[in-house]
């Protein structure tokens, strides 16, 4: 085949970029990198305030880019410890790690450019506080009270859910979270706002991307689908987390591969070594400062209602419906484990 002069040109153009990019070498400032700019988003029709619609946009943009990252360099033996820092000795194995990918991929799309799965798309993002939650689906609900105005002992208030509403994979979006700051503020001035520590003030309680990552850990066709069990919260915040994936009883240990905030720790570990260039001492125990912004630690899912037909490759004549499991349109979806 003889190649035109343009599709040399192409070739060539393609190849110098490569070998500007070195894997390894790659900076985040850069404007062009294929992996930062082709997403896809959660719906965002209900958000009528531009500058909330903003805000959230630019929070999914990041979690997506804090996850490609994580997934892009796992693999790496820098990061052997790293896996068994937050997800326990239990989950090493290449099940376990498979697993963990798989969660992460569900939420990047196919490749680690960047680019958000179709699941994303199918997530609404609702603009009312919708979910009223009973005694039996969080242990503050009293089934009159909206999710965000519950408060816990100590007087914490949620900061999102995940939660289905009519009829599909939907989240709601807390007051708060939008005081909260975007991935080019905490990374500013070499990583300013990060620090020097792994810490959930800084981090968790002040990124809206982690805070986006943490409730798409709660849709079943990213989390469950992935790790083929419910993703839950047994435990909140950098210090905790950590505390279950050594806890002395290997039953707890174990949940830390279906806990939805030890996945954001372990995708913000990996990325903020790679965005900042440096290494960050363990986190502490936070929940007894003075400025603590710790959110409440109740659960901000109820996987038993989110998933009515538990999964089940749901077609109708028309097709897949639109939350259904992934592979329901040859009839091979892998069972669950829970
Ligand atoms: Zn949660």
């Amino acid at each position: 085949m003889v190649q035109s002069s343009k599709q040399v040109l192409a070739i060539a153009a393609v190849l110098a970029v490569v070998q500007a990019h070195p894997q390894g070498s790659f900076q985040f400032g850069s404007i062009n990198s294929a992996w930062a700019v082709k997403r896809t988003l959660y719906n965002l029709d209900d958000i009528s305030d531009q500058d909330r619609k903003d805000k959230l946009t630019q929070g999914h943009k990041d979690a997506v880019t804090i996850a490609a990252k994580a997934l892009e360099k796992m693999d790496d033996d820098k990061y052997k410890p790293t896996l068994e820092y937050w997800f326990g000795k239990e989950h090493t194995d290449d099940d376990s790690v498979k697993k963990i990918k798989g969660v992460f991929k569900n939420f990047v799309g196919d490749n680690t450019d960047g680019t958000g799965s179709e699941t994303n798309g199918k997530t609404t993002i609702y603009n009312d506080d919708y979910w009223v939650p009973t005694d039996k689906e969080i242990k503050e609900g009293d089934g009159k009270t909206p999710f965000c105005s519950l408060k816990n002992k100590d007087g914490k208030t949620g900061a999102a859910y995940f939660k289905r509403f009519k009829d599909g994979a939907a989240i709601h979006f807390c007051d708060k979270v939008f005081d909260r700051a975007n991935l080019d503020t905490l990374k500013a001035d070499n990583c300013a706002k990060i620090g020097d520590q792994v810490s959930t003030k800084k981090w968790t309680k002040n990124f809206i991307g982690a805070n986006v990552l943490h409730e798409f850990m709660h849709n079943p066709r990213i989390g469950r689908d992935g790790v083929l069990k419910n993703i839950r919260d047994f435990a909140y915040d950098a210090y905790q987390c950590h505390q279950l994936a050594i806890d002395s009883d290997v039953e707890k240990r174990k949940t830390t591969i279906i806990n939805a905030d030890t996945y954001v720790w372990y995708a913000l570990d990996i990325a903020f070594q790679e965005i900042c260039s440096k290494q960050f001492s363990e986190p502490r125990d936070e929940r007894g400062d003075d400025d603590s912004a710790s959110d409440s630690d109740s659960p901000d899912s109820s996987p038993e209602t989110d998933d009515p037909t538990n999964g089940a490759c749901d077609c109708t004549e028309s097709g897949c419906t639109l939350d259904s499991r992934a592979c329901c349109a040859n009839n091979s979806c892998k069972p669950f484990e829970d």
